[in-house]
């Protein structure tokens, strides 16, 4: 199983990520900030696969990615 993951160092909090897949991250403060959820993911689901990799594109600041869960 394999989890999004947020580098709180990277994210400037533009909030493309909630936006586009809001099942995987969520706010956390008021500037827009961004954690994961921790919703763990399916490698063989591809169309949820295909939503987290979707975010992982949408954030300008490349502080997205897939790890293992
Ligand atoms: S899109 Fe990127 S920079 Fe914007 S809130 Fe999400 S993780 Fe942070």
């Amino acid at each position: 199983m394999n989890v999004l993951h947020v580098d709180p160092a990277r994210c400037e909090g533009h909030g493309k990520c909630y936006r586009v897949a809001p099942d995987h991250f969520r706010a956390v403060d008021d500037h827009g900030h961004a954690e994961a959820v921790g919703t763990r993911v399916d490698p063989q689901d591809r169309a949820t696969v295909a939503k987290g990799d979707f975010a992982i594109k949408a954030c300008p600041e490349e502080a997205l990615s897939w790890q293992s869960a």
